[in-house]
């Protein structure tokens, strides 16, 4: 079984915490170990990042030798597409083509991280005579990085590539079941030339590792993707030291399908919108609001389509659709669907474990497709994080906006229509950070992403997410 610890001070070693066993979530058995790390391992990869922020020259460093860096590093990470995306295949249990594409747009992030280290600049402000003002956009020096076992690759290359960007040094707390690609980043950026000390990676309980990393007056900023739970706790305790916090946290994101919508369109975007990654994607498109007139047409192409995806191994090149990442994730979302049917739900497509014997050892769900929801029931407002949709219909614009804007949550939204007017004004009106029109995708490299409302706080990627690493010094020079 392979065999993976910790990555501290440029060092990989296994930690001093319990041995967490990693499990293949389709097949149900055990694939490697992890020496997770205890709090003495945190407590060194914080001081190994302190030391590197007051020493290693990173920030210093001149602009272009911090790109190449990065740069060496998105080279190397599509150099090893294929077997980092086997390796988060297997972690993960999602089907490899995807993941894959996920290496991809992890080393899209370094490159353009790298790009922007070049960008970082002040400004001068005129004060009048006898005054010359300026500002520096300066990194924050430590920064504690924790991220969720979903998208593990993507989602942690995200804060590495802009928080090194920036010149900060980083200790990452990864998610105890998918920690094993970005331990690999660590070592590929170590290889590049990034100084040790400058990127620390500790897996080990969330409830543990993760609180004494917001916790330590060390860290100046902390960047969290996960929960909006766990996102309301790291607020409260990085207040102790007045830590800015970046939160990138669940969603419960529309899709609103209007009658005038290219209906073919809608159903093959909405299908993968909603049901990759087995919908365990804080984006997921899990409330579908479709206009009366094409109710039913809309809901036989999508039964139609979501009977096609084939449920699998992850290397099996068929299979549309992994499991779950465990047993218990699997029993959280087997729990939705009873509460939702007992509630008066009907069940349009799946509704539970799949029959076939294949699949037995695995941690599947059916995708699942639901109608007849009240639109303030458990199911149509919390997050599933499992491959259930709910479909409910609207009659007029304004009920489509009202329904939508009707959530805690604020993350994305896909709109289908034709109608440049109503596309406009209603991406206008939805309160969340990324809206789509006619298209799925959610997150460019180029453009910021990030939450409104219970959904997140800062945004990632873009100029804004690199700006979410540097904070503004104001100097002032008497004449
Ligand atoms: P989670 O909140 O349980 O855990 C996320 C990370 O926080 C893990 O590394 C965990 O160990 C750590 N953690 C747990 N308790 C902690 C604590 N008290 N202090 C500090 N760290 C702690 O989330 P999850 O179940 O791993 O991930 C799923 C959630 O993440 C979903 O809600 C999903 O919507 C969200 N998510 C959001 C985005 C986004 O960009 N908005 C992306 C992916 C996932």
């Amino acid at each position: 079984m392979d065999q993976y610890g910790i990555f501290v001070d440029g060092v990989s070693r296994p930690g001093r915490g319990e041995i967490y066993p990693l499990v293949e979530p389709w097949s149900g058995e055990p694939f490697a170990e992890v020496a997770q790390g205890d709090e003495s391992d945190l407590d060194a990869a914080i001081a190994a990042a302190s030391n590197a922020a007051s020493r290693s020259g990173w920030e210093r460093l001149e602009p272009i030798r911090r790109a190449s860096v990065l740069s060496a590093c998105s080279d190397q990470l599509r150099a090893r597409v294929d077997d980092l995306g086997a390796l988060e295949a297997r972690n993960v249990g999602r089907p490899v083509a995807e993941t894959k594409r996920n290496v991809e747009l992890a080393a899209d992030a370094f490159a353009y991280f790298a790009s922007l280290t070049t960008h970082i600049r002040g400004s001068t402000i005129p004060m009048g005579p006898g005054l010359f003002d300026y500002t520096l956009r300066e990194p924050y020096g430590v920064c504690g990085l924790i991220t969720p076992w979903n998208n593990p690759i993507v989602l942690s290359s995200w804060k590495i590539a802009a928080g090194l960007a920036a010149g900060n040094a980083l200790v990452v707390k990864p998610a105890s079941a998918t920690p094993l690609s970005v331990l690999v980043i660590g070592e590929i950026l170590h290889e590049c030339g990034l100084p040790a000390g400058q990127l620390n990676i500790v897996p080990g309980p969330g409830s543990t590792l993760g609180n004494r990393l917001v916790e330590s007056s060390e860290v100046a900023k902390v960047s969290f993707t996960g929960s909006t739970q766990t996102g309301i706790g790291i607020i409260q305790r990085a207040a102790g030291h007045m830590a800015k916090v970046s939160l990138e946290l669940g969603g419960k994101s529309p899709s609103l399908v209007f009658s005038d919508a290219d209906l073919e369109l809608a159903l093959s975007g909405s299908v993968p919108a909603m049901f990759s990654n087995a919908g365990q994607m804080c984006t997921a498109r899990s409330r579908v609001l479709v206009q009366d007139s094409v109710f039913d047409a809309f809901m036989d192409g999508f039964v139609k389509h979501v009977s096609a995806i084939k449920l699998g191994s992850p290397f099996d090149p068929d299979v549309g659709m992994g499991p779950v990442i465990s047993r218990a994730q699997q029993e959280q979302v087997l729990g939705f669907l009873d509460r939702a049917t007992a509630a008066g739900a009907s069940v349009r497509h799946g509704g539970g474990i799949p029959a076939h014997p294949d699949l037995a050892k695995g941690f599947f769900v059916e995708p699942t497709i639901l109608t007849d929801v009240e639109p303030d029931s458990e199911v149509s407002t919390e997050e599933v994080f499992g491959p259930v949709v709910v479909v409910d219909r609207f009659s007029t614009e304004e009920q489509a906006v009202e329904r939508a804007n009707a959530s805690p949550y604020g993350l994305t939204a896909t709109v289908w229509t034709r109608d440049l007017g109503r596309a406009h004004r209603v991406a206008a009106a939805l309160r969340v950070g990324t809206v789509t029109v006619n298209t799925t995708k959610v997150s460019y490299v180029y453009a910021p992403f990030g939450g409104y409302k219970a959904s997140g706080l800062g945004r990632e990627l873009g100029l804004e997410g690199l700006d979410e690493f540097l904070q503004v010094k104001n100097v002032v020079i008497g004449l």
